[in-house]
């Protein structure tokens, strides 16, 4: 039985594929390669395929014997998302459909689904726990939050069993510097600052001093791409042992403002920068924080990587090699 993972040439779904390659599962990538690449997937099966043909996704289903999905593929800029909601809308919600369609007539009942911070919208507390109010506040969040809202109906009709992870903010590079973030444009705090510092970034900016946190600027939880790897074979593990579906925030509850990210990556790779202010992005909440203890207590989580000079070593590590 194999592990069908959607968008495993992309920057978190190629660092599960080589988590669930180490725990000895068979892989099947499928991914587009809009915006993956195919350098960056490791091993398993690789198929080069659309997930809005339901056709091409039937036939993935048809050659293999899946046993579950995990599901990573979609479309990811929030500001593109604003410009362009159509095709986030018609990207990320077909997606999905034609592959629980697929899943359905299959008989495939695990599926781990890509969520997003973005699907809360506005904190009303902080840090955020997995039962607070879900209103996205832009059509990349709301998108996520449509497939969320699918899912629960599939469980009660169907037995789809299903674990939505909620990502904060996803950063950082492969411990074995064999994978890392490659997004064209960058639009990330920690590769744009690191791209800056190698001068392939002239003008990196920090958007927004005057946001209500200590220094100004914004506050945001990153987590270690290998620590958010890690939590979707555990989902996985946790819905194969028979565990019901739930949606998980993968979060530390520690923030960092956009200027210690600054101060720390001047730390890590000993070069200055001098960055200038830019007027806040839009969309842009103050802090966003998530509580990760019930990814801890239900699927016994632990954050190995999360330390942010780690996460900044790791991405500077692949940044100077790529
Ligand atoms: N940010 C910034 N300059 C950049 C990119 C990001 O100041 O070039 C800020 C952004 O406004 C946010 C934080 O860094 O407050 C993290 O942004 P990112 O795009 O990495 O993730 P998001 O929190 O938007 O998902």
């Amino acid at each position: 039985m194999a592990i069908l993972v959607t968008g495993g040439a992309g920057y978190i779904g190629s660092q599960a594929v080589k988590e669930l390659l180490q725990r000895k599962y068979e892989v099947i990538v499928f991914d587009n390669l809009s915006t993956g690449h195919r350098e960056l997937v490791r091993g398993g099966s690789f198929i080069q395929g659309d997930l809005r043909s339901l056709e091409d996704v039937r036939t993935v289903f048809r050659h293999y014997q899946v046993e579950a999905v995990l599901h990573f593929a979609a479309l990811m800029q929030v500001g593109e998302s604003y410009a362009d909601p159509q095709k986030y809308y018609l990207h990320n919600l077909t997606s999905s459909l034609n592959l629980l369609q697929a899943m359905l007539e299959a008989g495939v009942k695990y599926f781990i689904f890509s969520s997003s911070a973005a699907v809360y919208g506005q904190p009303a507390e902080i840090p955020i726990l997995e039962d607070h109010p879900l209103l996205p506040l832009n059509p990349y969040g709301a998108s996520k939050f449509m497939v969320e809202r699918i899912l629960p109906d599939y469980d009660r009709a169907y037995g789809l069993k299903y674990v939505s992870l909620r990502y904060f903010n996803a950063a950082g590079a492969d411990p074995d510097g064999e994978l890392g973030e490659w997004h064209e444009p960058e639009t990330h705090l920690i590769p744009s600052l690191l791209l800056h510092l190698l001068g392939r970034n002239p003008g990196f900016q920090i958007f927004g001093n005057d946001f209500p946190t200590a220094d100004g600027t914004a506050v945001r939880d990153y987590i270690h791409v290998a620590d958010l790897a890690g939590a979707h074979v555990l989902a996985l593990e946790m819905l194969q042992a028979g565990g019901s579906s739930q949606a998980i925030n993968l979060g530390s509850s520690r923030g960092y403002s956009v200027l210690e990210v600054v101060q720390a990556a001047e730390k890590v790779t000993g070069r200055k920068i001098s960055p200038k202010f830019g007027p806040r992005r839009p969309g842009d909440v103050p802090v966003l924080l998530a509580s990760g203890k019930k990814a801890e207590t239900l699927l016994g989580w632990q954050r190995r990587f999360s330390d942010l000079e780690f996460i900044i070593e790791t991405a500077w590590k692949w940044h100077l090699n790529h």
